[in-house]
């Protein structure tokens, strides 16, 4: 199935007590898919998966188990990987009866783990890309109507002709009475649009909505949208209403992306003022990993190329404190698990949290963060100044 947010969400929450979870990244080349270049990645990646079991230290049964999943993952690639495009995220664990396949942005890459919990940094890194986003191209008398996200995007099965009288031979009406007459047609075609937006919305909730058409029509197209759908809002392009698909989903990216940067330029800018008020934001790794095992992030800023090693615990999850080499976790007592790099946990364990996740990949934003450890939090509540000596 395609991933959506939700789905990422429902991930995130799952937890296995006894039975341990693979999870599975896989890009897709589409151009080089033989057995060959699946059988190449499969192999390593499953090789990743034979090495974080000794890290686990798991019982025999449970080693069987995921033994018997990594031949079932396996089978799986050999009689369905060509029915994949860009990427694949797979979560098995058959004992506890999970067996989860997801089409995903190629931008995923690769990875395999074992862990008690589905390991989702991957998809929580990519969560901006499949915001659900819905298009609609706009004239006085027709509209078409496109969904999707960044990655993927197709035309709604809705298409809306709509009689408007012709301009020209219409006796014994006059001028303006034929105008008026013009507009109410317009007008009723706008709500009409409207409405079949308003309950796309409703069946499948979109974050942005971006609006093609001629200027004048577009704002007073916006202007009669339900405030719902007006908050969505984020720009518009001009185009015609014969453009394709793919024309109308390279222009939604374009201003989608746009919004998202000014969105990032906000939080980066927020998050600096407020830490050298030293109020509502941290910044560094080491606080960033504090103020998340507060449950206490509001938005989680980070260069997206930071990379630190670290620890966590298998059992209550927690990152441990940057820099402490324990085998025991500081909060319970339980294992803990050493990562080259543990920046991946603290994003999804704040996301689990229901933290916004902010990732720079922009120059002039990263800069910005490169004196702060290029990691930064804003806080949900107050945790007042550190103590100095
Ligand atoms: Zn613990």
């Amino acid at each position: 199935m395609e991933i959506t947010r939700r789905e990422v969400e429902r991930l995130g929450a799952l937890r296995s007590d006894e039975w341990p979870i693979v999870s599975l990244y896989l890009r897709v080349a589409k151009e080089h898919i033989t057995d060959d270049h699946y059988s190449i990645h499969l192999k390593n990646l499953l090789r990743d998966v034979a090495r974080a079991k000794e890290q686990l230290g798991l019982t025999r049964a449970q080693s069987q188990a995921v033994d018997e999943d990594v031949e079932r993952i396996r089978e799986f690639f050999r009689d369905h990987g060509d029915e994949f495009g860009q990427g694949v995220a797979l979560f098995a664990s058959s004992r506890a009866g999970l067996w989860q396949v997801y089409h995903v942005p190629r931008e995923i890459g690769n990875e395999a783990d074992v862990d008690f919990r589905p390991v989702i940094g991957r998809l929580v890194r990519v969560v901006e890309l499949f915001e659900p986003v819905c298009t609609c191209l706009i004239s006085r008398d027709r509209a078409r109507i496109f969904a999707g996200h960044l990655t993927t995007f197709r035309e709604v099965a809705v298409r809306l002709d709509e009689e408007v009288p012709g301009q020209h031979g219409q006796g014994g009406w006059s001028q303006a009475r034929f105008a008026r007459h013009i507009e109410d047609h317009v007008r009723q075609h706008f709500e009409r649009v409207g409405q079949v937006l308003f309950h796309l919305f409703e069946q499948d909730p979109f974050r942005f909505l971006v609006v093609g058409g001629p200027d004048e029509v577009v704002a007073d197209f916006v202007d009669g949208l339900h405030p719902y759908l007006r908050e969505r809002y984020v720009g518009a392009f001009n185009c015609l209403m014969e453009a394709n698909v793919k024309q109308v989903h390279e222009e939604t990216r374009r201003i989608v992306e746009a919004w998202q940067r000014q969105e990032k330029r906000g939080y980066v800018e927020l998050m600096l003022g407020e830490a050298l008020s030293q109020d509502m934001a941290v910044l560094g790794l080491e606080r960033v990993v504090e103020v998340v095992q507060m449950q206490n992030v509001n938005a989680l800023v980070v260069d997206d190329r930071l990379s630190v090693p670290g620890r966590y615990c298998l059992r209550c999850g927690a990152v441990q404190p940057i820099g402490n080499e324990a085998n025991e976790c500081t909060f319970c007592s339980g294992p803990v698990r050493a990562r080259d790099n543990i920046v991946p946990e603290v994003y999804a364990e704040a996301y689990r949290q229901n933290a916004n996740l902010v990732f720079l990949n922009d120059p002039e934003f990263r800069r910005q963060l490169e004196p702060h450890g290029g990691i930064g939090a804003i806080l949900r509540y107050r945790i007042g100044a550190p103590t100095s000596a």
